[in-house]
């Protein structure tokens, strides 16, 4: 027989925050209440997988061509949101190329550089950030992307 718990206030434990959703739940959970994602360590060749297809979107596309990575939902995300950046990043580029006259030029010229940082930068702190086991959405594209994958 059990001896009557004291009158202790009750304390949660060790606890953990979920990376997908960021509702925070018991240390020991395997999966997320609030979205279902696992909560398991990812695996390295997902890690390596998801940052590696930032690399332009070549290797994105493969990842979501390939049936090994059909469930595969960190990577397949990554994926999507890397066809999606760099996919938005070549038609802007052609449209300023089609609309570019004299008078225009300078203003594509720079938008244009402007652009290129700005999918560079995102482009090495996605990488990173997918490296790690972590998501990173960009503004609009991420939410895309999370319905896509
Ligand atoms: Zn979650």
């Amino acid at each position: 027989m059990a001896a009557p718990l004291p009158n202790i206030p009750y304390s949660p434990g060790p606890e953990m925050v979920c990376s997908n959703c960021g509702v925070t739940m018991p240390l020991i959970s395997a999966f997320c209440p609030g979205c279902g994602e696992s909560m398991r360590e990812l695996p390295v060749a997902d890690r390596l997988a998801a940052s590696f297809s930032y690399f332009t979107f070549i290797p994105a596309a493969v990842f979501l061509l390939l049936p090994g990575f059909r469930n595969r939902r960190f990577v397949r995300f990554h994926a999507w949101q890397s066809v999606l950046m760099w996919g938005a990043y070549v038609v802007l580029s052609l449209s300023a190329l089609f609309l570019s006259n004299i008078s225009a030029a300078m203003f594509f010229l720079i938008a244009g550089i402007l652009a290129s940082l700005a999918v560079f930068f995102a482009w090495i702190v996605l990488a990173i950030k997918s490296w790690q086991g972590e998501r990173f959405d960009l503004p609009l594209f991420g939410a895309f992307a999370e319905r896509l994958r």
